[in-house]
Protein backbone atom coordinates (compact mmCIF):
# COMPACT_ATOMS: atom_id res chain seq x y z
CA UNK A 1 0.00 0.00 0.00
CA UNK A 2 0.96 3.44 -1.14
CA UNK A 3 0.77 4.92 2.33
CA UNK A 4 1.97 2.25 4.92
CA UNK A 5 4.65 4.99 6.16
CA UNK A 6 1.92 6.54 8.06
CA UNK A 7 2.66 8.71 11.58
CA UNK A 8 1.82 6.77 14.41
CA UNK A 9 -1.40 8.74 15.33
CA UNK A 10 -2.64 8.40 11.69
CA UNK A 11 -2.01 4.98 11.55
CA UNK A 12 -3.69 4.18 14.99
CA UNK A 13 -6.84 5.98 13.84
CA UNK A 14 -6.75 3.88 10.83
CA UNK A 15 -6.10 0.77 12.89
CA UNK A 16 -9.09 0.80 14.83
CA UNK A 17 -10.67 0.81 11.20
CA UNK A 18 -9.21 -2.74 10.81
CA UNK A 19 -12.07 -5.55 10.09
CA UNK A 20 -14.88 -2.70 9.53
CA UNK A 21 -16.40 -2.35 6.01
CA UNK A 22 -18.60 0.50 6.55
CA UNK A 23 -17.27 4.01 7.65
CA UNK A 24 -19.78 5.72 10.25
CA UNK A 25 -19.95 9.36 10.50
CA UNK A 26 -17.97 9.80 13.71
CA UNK A 27 -14.95 7.46 12.31
CA UNK A 28 -14.63 9.26 9.15
CA UNK A 29 -14.49 12.60 11.75
CA UNK A 30 -11.56 11.08 13.71
CA UNK A 31 -9.97 10.36 10.70
CA UNK A 32 -9.98 13.39 8.88
CA UNK A 33 -9.23 15.43 11.93
CA UNK A 34 -5.68 13.02 11.99
CA UNK A 35 -5.46 13.69 8.72
CA UNK A 36 -5.73 17.39 9.19
CA UNK A 37 -3.16 17.26 12.23
CA UNK A 38 -0.37 15.67 9.55
CA UNK A 39 -0.76 17.76 7.19
CA UNK A 40 -1.06 21.17 9.79
CA UNK A 41 2.28 20.13 11.11
CA UNK A 42 3.42 19.09 8.05
CA UNK A 43 3.30 22.90 6.89
CA UNK A 44 0.38 22.98 4.55
CA UNK A 45 -1.62 26.31 4.13
CA UNK A 46 -5.00 26.31 6.33
CA UNK A 47 -7.52 26.40 3.98
CA UNK A 48 -5.74 24.10 1.57
CA UNK A 49 -6.12 21.69 4.36
CA UNK A 50 -9.47 22.52 4.98
CA UNK A 51 -10.66 21.80 1.27
CA UNK A 52 -8.67 18.61 1.51
CA UNK A 53 -10.61 17.57 4.40
CA UNK A 54 -14.00 18.49 3.22
CA UNK A 55 -13.40 16.51 0.04
CA UNK A 56 -12.28 13.67 1.82
CA UNK A 57 -15.39 13.54 3.68
CA UNK A 58 -17.80 14.14 1.37
CA UNK A 59 -16.42 11.49 -0.60
CA UNK A 60 -16.01 8.68 2.07
CA UNK A 61 -19.29 9.12 3.41
CA UNK A 62 -20.73 9.04 -0.25
CA UNK A 63 -19.08 6.90 -2.13
CA UNK A 64 -20.02 3.14 -2.03
CA UNK A 65 -16.78 0.98 -0.98
CA UNK A 66 -16.04 -1.66 -3.61
CA UNK A 67 -17.43 -4.78 -2.64
CA UNK A 68 -14.73 -6.85 -0.25
CA UNK A 69 -12.84 -3.88 0.36
CA UNK A 70 -11.82 -3.12 4.06
CA UNK A 71 -13.07 0.50 5.31
CA UNK A 72 -9.45 1.21 6.13
CA UNK A 73 -8.02 0.69 2.65
CA UNK A 74 -11.09 2.90 1.07
CA UNK A 75 -10.58 5.78 2.92
CA UNK A 76 -6.45 4.89 2.77
CA UNK A 77 -7.44 5.14 -1.28
CA UNK A 78 -9.54 8.45 -1.36
CA UNK A 79 -7.21 10.54 0.95
CA UNK A 80 -4.34 9.31 -1.40
CA UNK A 81 -6.27 10.69 -4.69
CA UNK A 82 -7.32 13.35 -3.14
CA UNK A 83 -3.36 14.65 -2.35
CA UNK A 84 -2.38 13.18 -5.87
CA UNK A 85 -5.39 15.20 -7.59
CA UNK A 86 -3.59 18.20 -5.62
CA UNK A 87 0.08 17.70 -6.29
CA UNK A 88 -0.48 15.92 -10.00
CA UNK A 89 2.57 14.51 -11.74
CA UNK A 90 5.97 15.69 -11.68
CA UNK A 91 6.32 18.51 -13.65
CA UNK A 92 6.99 17.99 -17.24
CA UNK A 93 10.33 18.30 -18.34
CA UNK A 94 11.21 16.63 -21.45
CA UNK A 95 14.50 15.61 -22.54
CA UNK A 96 15.55 17.61 -25.22
CA UNK A 97 17.04 20.93 -25.73
CA UNK A 98 15.07 23.87 -23.24
CA UNK A 99 15.58 26.84 -20.73
CA UNK A 100 15.37 26.76 -17.47
CA UNK A 101 14.71 29.91 -15.02
CA UNK A 102 14.79 29.60 -10.97
CA UNK A 103 13.54 32.19 -9.47
CA UNK A 104 13.39 32.25 -5.39
CA UNK A 105 14.32 33.89 -2.52
CA UNK A 106 18.01 34.30 -1.52
CA UNK A 107 19.39 30.84 0.77
CA UNK A 108 16.25 29.01 -0.62
CA UNK A 109 18.71 26.62 -2.54
CA UNK A 110 18.46 27.69 -6.20
CA UNK A 111 22.36 27.73 -6.61
CA UNK A 112 22.47 24.51 -5.22
CA UNK A 113 19.96 23.48 -7.36
CA UNK A 114 20.75 24.91 -10.53
CA UNK A 115 23.71 22.67 -10.45
CA UNK A 116 21.96 19.54 -9.13
CA UNK A 117 19.29 19.96 -12.52
CA UNK A 118 21.97 20.23 -14.77
CA UNK A 119 24.05 17.11 -13.40
CA UNK A 120 20.74 15.25 -13.43
CA UNK A 121 20.29 15.99 -17.35
CA UNK A 122 24.00 15.08 -17.70
CA UNK A 123 22.63 12.21 -16.48
CA UNK A 124 20.04 11.59 -19.07
CA UNK A 125 22.53 12.11 -21.82
CA UNK A 126 22.07 15.76 -22.74
CA UNK A 127 24.46 18.72 -22.06
CA UNK A 128 23.81 21.36 -19.73
CA UNK A 129 25.16 24.95 -19.10
CA UNK A 130 24.46 26.77 -15.40
CA UNK A 131 24.24 30.35 -16.11
CA UNK A 132 24.78 32.47 -13.06
CA UNK A 133 23.41 36.04 -13.17
CA UNK A 134 23.29 36.44 -9.32
CA UNK A 135 25.70 39.65 -8.90
CA UNK A 136 23.96 40.45 -5.42
CA UNK A 137 24.89 37.98 -3.16
CA UNK A 138 28.68 37.85 -2.52
CA UNK A 139 29.87 34.68 -3.33
CA UNK A 140 27.49 33.39 -5.97
CA UNK A 141 29.38 33.52 -8.67
CA UNK A 142 32.17 31.35 -6.77
CA UNK A 143 29.77 28.67 -5.92
CA UNK A 144 27.94 28.45 -8.25
CA UNK A 145 31.26 27.79 -10.54
CA UNK A 146 32.81 25.61 -8.26
CA UNK A 147 29.08 23.27 -7.79
CA UNK A 148 29.16 22.90 -11.58
CA UNK A 149 32.84 22.06 -11.88
CA UNK A 150 31.45 19.47 -9.74
CA UNK A 151 28.57 18.42 -11.65
CA UNK A 152 30.45 18.40 -14.57
CA UNK A 153 28.89 21.06 -16.65
CA UNK A 154 29.63 23.98 -18.93
CA UNK A 155 29.07 27.20 -16.82
CA UNK A 156 28.89 31.07 -17.70
CA UNK A 157 28.58 34.02 -15.11
CA UNK A 158 30.78 37.17 -15.08
CA UNK A 159 31.85 38.49 -11.55
CA UNK A 160 33.17 41.73 -12.95
CA UNK A 161 29.56 42.45 -14.70
CA UNK A 162 26.69 43.36 -12.12
CA UNK A 163 23.87 43.71 -14.87
CA UNK A 164 21.98 40.46 -14.65
CA UNK A 165 20.12 40.77 -17.43
CA UNK A 166 23.29 41.44 -19.54
CA UNK A 167 24.91 38.37 -17.89
CA UNK A 168 21.94 36.38 -18.45
CA UNK A 169 22.05 37.29 -22.61
CA UNK A 170 25.89 36.95 -22.46
CA UNK A 171 25.13 33.29 -21.50
CA UNK A 172 22.89 32.48 -23.29
CA UNK A 173 25.13 33.18 -26.24
CA UNK A 174 28.37 31.42 -24.89
CA UNK A 175 26.78 28.66 -23.79
CA UNK A 176 25.45 28.26 -26.84
CA UNK A 177 27.28 24.23 -27.27
CA UNK A 178 24.59 23.25 -24.45
CA UNK A 179 21.57 21.70 -24.77
CA UNK A 180 19.73 22.41 -21.53
CA UNK A 181 20.37 26.03 -20.12
CA UNK A 182 19.46 26.77 -16.44
CA UNK A 183 19.02 30.20 -15.64
CA UNK A 184 19.94 30.97 -12.02
CA UNK A 185 18.77 34.38 -10.82
CA UNK A 186 19.17 36.05 -7.73
CA UNK A 187 17.10 36.22 -4.28
CA UNK A 188 16.75 38.68 -2.09
CA UNK A 189 15.55 38.08 2.17
CA UNK A 190 12.16 39.28 0.69
CA UNK A 191 9.85 40.55 -2.07
CA UNK A 192 11.28 43.85 -2.97
CA UNK A 193 10.37 45.34 -5.89
CA UNK A 194 13.42 45.58 -7.44
CA UNK A 195 13.94 41.79 -6.91
CA UNK A 196 10.58 41.17 -9.15
CA UNK A 197 12.03 43.98 -11.38
CA UNK A 198 14.85 42.16 -12.15
CA UNK A 199 13.98 38.71 -12.35
CA UNK A 200 11.21 39.95 -15.55
CA UNK A 201 13.68 41.38 -17.30
CA UNK A 202 16.02 38.46 -17.04
CA UNK A 203 12.55 36.39 -17.87
CA UNK A 204 12.43 38.79 -21.03
CA UNK A 205 15.84 38.15 -22.22
CA UNK A 206 16.02 34.47 -21.64
CA UNK A 207 12.37 33.58 -22.87
CA UNK A 208 12.39 30.50 -20.58
CA UNK A 209 9.98 27.60 -21.65
CA UNK A 210 10.02 26.35 -17.90
CA UNK A 211 10.43 28.56 -14.65
CA UNK A 212 10.59 27.07 -11.77
CA UNK A 213 10.08 28.31 -8.03
CA UNK A 214 12.66 27.24 -5.34
CA UNK A 215 11.37 26.22 -2.02
CA UNK A 216 13.18 25.42 1.34
CA UNK A 217 11.29 22.53 2.25
CA UNK A 218 10.89 24.81 5.56
CA UNK A 219 8.90 27.43 4.27
CA UNK A 220 5.80 26.71 5.79
CA UNK A 221 2.97 29.56 5.52
CA UNK A 222 5.07 31.79 3.39
CA UNK A 223 4.67 29.91 0.61
CA UNK A 224 1.88 31.41 -1.10
CA UNK A 225 2.56 34.68 -0.66
CA UNK A 226 5.62 34.18 -2.66
CA UNK A 227 4.28 31.43 -5.24
CA UNK A 228 1.55 34.71 -5.81
CA UNK A 229 4.21 37.34 -6.80
CA UNK A 230 7.01 35.16 -8.98
CA UNK A 231 3.75 33.58 -10.58
CA UNK A 232 2.45 37.55 -11.25
CA UNK A 233 6.01 38.39 -12.69
CA UNK A 234 6.83 35.45 -15.01
CA UNK A 235 4.47 32.51 -14.44
CA UNK A 236 5.59 29.63 -12.72
CA UNK A 237 5.43 26.24 -13.83
CA UNK A 238 6.67 24.00 -11.40
CA UNK A 239 8.48 23.85 -7.54
CA UNK A 240 11.51 22.61 -6.47
CA UNK A 241 11.47 21.60 -2.94
CA UNK A 242 14.90 21.69 -1.31
CA UNK A 243 16.43 20.28 2.11
CA UNK A 244 14.34 17.66 2.45
CA UNK A 245 17.20 15.89 4.13
CA UNK A 246 16.34 17.83 7.22
CA UNK A 247 13.07 17.22 9.32
CA UNK A 248 10.49 20.09 7.61
CA UNK A 249 8.09 17.79 5.45
CA UNK A 250 7.55 20.28 2.72
CA UNK A 251 4.00 21.31 3.01
CA UNK A 252 4.63 24.68 1.82
CA UNK A 253 5.31 23.09 -1.72
CA UNK A 254 1.73 21.94 -1.78
CA UNK A 255 0.62 25.50 -1.10
CA UNK A 256 2.67 26.71 -3.98
CA UNK A 257 1.73 24.05 -6.33
CA UNK A 258 -1.89 24.91 -5.76
CA UNK A 259 -1.29 28.92 -5.84
CA UNK A 260 0.60 28.51 -8.83
CA UNK A 261 -2.08 25.60 -10.53
CA UNK A 262 1.63 24.52 -11.17
CA UNK A 263 3.26 20.57 -10.04
CA UNK A 264 6.59 19.33 -8.52
CA UNK A 265 9.60 18.97 -10.52
CA UNK A 266 12.57 18.44 -8.44
CA UNK A 267 13.07 17.20 -4.76
CA UNK A 268 16.68 18.33 -3.25
CA UNK A 269 17.92 15.95 -0.98
CA UNK A 270 21.52 17.18 0.90
CA UNK A 271 24.38 19.33 -0.63
CA UNK A 272 25.62 17.52 -2.84
CA UNK A 273 25.25 18.14 -6.69
CA UNK A 274 23.78 14.29 -7.09
CA UNK A 275 21.65 15.31 -3.94
CA UNK A 276 18.22 15.37 -6.26
CA UNK A 277 15.38 13.65 -7.41
CA UNK A 278 12.63 14.04 -9.81
CA UNK A 279 9.28 14.50 -7.68
CA UNK A 280 7.30 11.79 -7.39
CA UNK A 281 4.02 11.63 -5.52
CA UNK A 282 3.95 8.37 -3.07
CA UNK A 283 6.66 8.77 -1.68
CA UNK A 284 5.71 12.77 -1.28
CA UNK A 285 2.65 12.32 0.24
CA UNK A 286 3.63 9.33 2.70
CA UNK A 287 6.36 12.03 3.87
CA UNK A 288 3.37 14.66 4.03
CA UNK A 289 1.15 12.07 6.41
CA UNK A 290 4.00 10.44 7.95
P1 LIG B 1 20.37 30.44 -3.03
O1 LIG B 1 20.67 31.66 -2.23
O2 LIG B 1 18.90 30.29 -3.29
O3 LIG B 1 21.17 30.31 -4.28
O4 LIG B 1 20.71 29.18 -2.08
P2 LIG B 1 21.98 28.19 -2.08
O5 LIG B 1 21.92 27.28 -3.25
O6 LIG B 1 23.23 28.96 -1.86
O7 LIG B 1 21.64 27.32 -0.78
C1 LIG B 1 21.62 27.89 0.52
C2 LIG B 1 22.18 26.87 1.51
O8 LIG B 1 21.34 25.72 1.54
C3 LIG B 1 23.56 26.36 1.13
O9 LIG B 1 24.32 26.21 2.29
C4 LIG B 1 23.30 25.00 0.49
O10 LIG B 1 24.37 24.09 0.65
C5 LIG B 1 22.09 24.56 1.26
N1 LIG B 1 21.24 23.63 0.50
C6 LIG B 1 20.67 23.80 -0.72
N2 LIG B 1 19.93 22.72 -1.06
C7 LIG B 1 20.02 21.84 -0.04
C8 LIG B 1 19.48 20.53 0.22
O11 LIG B 1 18.71 19.95 -0.56
N3 LIG B 1 19.83 19.96 1.42
C9 LIG B 1 20.65 20.58 2.32
N4 LIG B 1 20.93 19.95 3.46
N5 LIG B 1 21.15 21.79 2.11
C10 LIG B 1 20.87 22.43 0.95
Amino acid sequence: MVLDDLGSSLRGTLDTLRGKSRLSEEDVEEIVKEIQRSLLSADVDVSLVMELSDNIKERALEEEPPAGTPARDFVLRIVYEELVDLIGESTDLPLEEQTILLAGLQGSGKTTSAAKMAWWFSTKGLRPAVIQTDTFRPGAYDQAEEMAERAEVDFYGNPDNDDPVEIARNGLEETSDADVHIVDTAGRHALEDDLIDEIEQIEDVVDPDTSLLVLDAAIGQGAKDQAQQFDESIGIDGVVITKLDGTAKGGGALTAVDQTDSSIAFLGTGEEVQDVERFEPDGFISRLLG
